[in-house]
């Protein structure tokens, strides 16, 4: 794993501290919806607080382009910080200069500060050395505890990195010690489930999975083109016709690697793509050409099941199905039940995060039994591809 240094190197007591956070948290009338991301930050908010630092939190909002807009104001979050944390938050109307200065030099050991959005400076997208330098000069210590826009070289996710001591906070370390037992340095065997709708949009990470994993499970829309491409027939199922060469060059390329690929032998199908539309289970020779895949069946299920029970470590992202319109949720909640139960018993590390699987796999009521679940999105699945996140490599030095 990438070296990198905690909060246990750092010396905290006095020092104002840059803690770069990620409260990109989704607004409902200017309330916060939903307060995963402010949850997640509080224990590194809170030991750095209880060492005697002067917390200075740094984090982006929306995407107001370089420029200032109410909108997109960090002020509501500070509140809802505040709340969360039973402790005050001071607000500072500007990340660098007057405002920011002005703030940072009223607090005291122990403080709590939120400083407005980073975003409303163009220097900070561009990584610019000014707007770095300026950002700096609030700053004795960096902390960066915001794992999910470590895939940018921002001024405040990689840029400050150089130019302060720098340290992964709590939330960081603990995404990053997951990521690597996972795919670092696992137990064997390791399982790899992709699912999702297409696979362009994840042939780097099926490339990159390959070559690390035992089993590669393929579920969800982008199974039906593998399926396509053995020759089977997948009606009017979602299926990249243009992809078919691709998906036979990742069968071979899996074959002369040794990972087995492991596909649905049956599926559920429909005549619709809607909620409680009429279904029913066929083995994937037997799609009617005006049939649906839209999850796998329960064949699949017991298959990919029975691989689990022998497997130590797995990675998951995206679902067996469409699994927003139940019965098309059943493939993902089997599986997911089982992986959850195995990790209760001790028997299994997982780890699973992008996009849709995180709600994926709260619907199925699986998620709290997970190893890790990462709600990092972009950086998840760039990680799975096998990048170099900047935001990580900078805090290595
Ligand atoms: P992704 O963002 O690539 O992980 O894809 C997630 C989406 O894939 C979800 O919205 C699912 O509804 C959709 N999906 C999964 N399986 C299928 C399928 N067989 N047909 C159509 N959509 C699917």
């Amino acid at each position: 794993m990438t070296a990198f240094k905690t909060l246990d190197q750092a010396d905290l007591k006095g020092k104002r501290v840059l803690l770069r956070v990620d409260l990109n948290v989704p607004m409902e009338n200017g309330v916060v919806a939903d307060a995963t991301r402010i949850d997640r930050v509080l224990p590194t908010i809170t030991e750095i607080a209880d060492k005697g630092g002067r917390v200075i939190l740094l984090a982006h909002f929306g995407r107001p382009k370089g420029g200032r807009n109410e909108e997109d104001s960090l002020r509501p979050v500070a509140k809802a910080l505040a709340e969360h944390l039973r402790r005050p938050v001071a607000f500072a109307d500007d990340c660098i200069g007057a405002a920011a200065a002005q703030a940072v030099a009223a607090l005291v050991d122990g403080d709590v500060l939120l400083l407005e959005n980073t975003r409303f400076h163009k220097g900070e997208e561009e990584n610019d050395p000014a707007f770095v330098a300026a950002l700096a000069e609030n700053g004795d210590l960096y902390v960066n505890d915001a794992f999910s826009a470590a895939h940018r070289a921002h001024a405040s996710t990689e840029g400050l990195a150089h130019k302060l001591p720098a340290y992964a906070g709590r939330a960081m370390q603990a995404e990053l010690e997951a990521l690597h037992q996972a795919l670092g340095q696992p137990q064997r065997p390791v399982m790899a489930v992709v699912g999702g709708a297409k696979i362009s949009t994840k042939l780097e990470l099926l490339g990159n999975l390959l070559s690390k994993v035992d089993y590669l499970v393929i579920g969800g829309g982008m199974a039906n083109t593998f399926l396509a491409a053995q020759g089977k027939a997948v009606g009017k199922s979602l299926c990249e016709d243009d992809l078919l060469d691709t998906a036979r060059a990742i069968l071979e390329k899996a074959e002369a690697s040794g990972c087995q690929i492991v596909l649905p032998e049956d599926v559920t199908v429909a005549k619709k793509f809607a909620s409680h539309a009429p279904a029913h289970f066929v083995t994937v020779d037997h799609v009617a050409p005006d049939d649906m895949i839209l999850d796998v069946g329960p064949k699949a299920v017991a298959h990919v099941e029975s691989l689990l029970e022998k497997t130590r470590t797995l990675v998951w992202n995206g679902p067996f199905g469409a699994f927003e319109r139940p019965p098309f949720d059943e493939g993902t909640n089997a599986v997911a039940l089982t992986a959850a139960r195995l990790t209760s018993e001790g028997r299994l590390l997982s780890v699973a995060g992008g996009g849709d699987t995180v709600s994926a796999l709260n619907q199925a009521h699986a998620a709290a039994q997970f190893t890790y679940v990462s709600t990092a999105g972009g950086a998840f699945l760039e990680w799975l591809e096998g990048k170099e996140l900047p935001g990580v490599k900078a805090l290595a030095g």
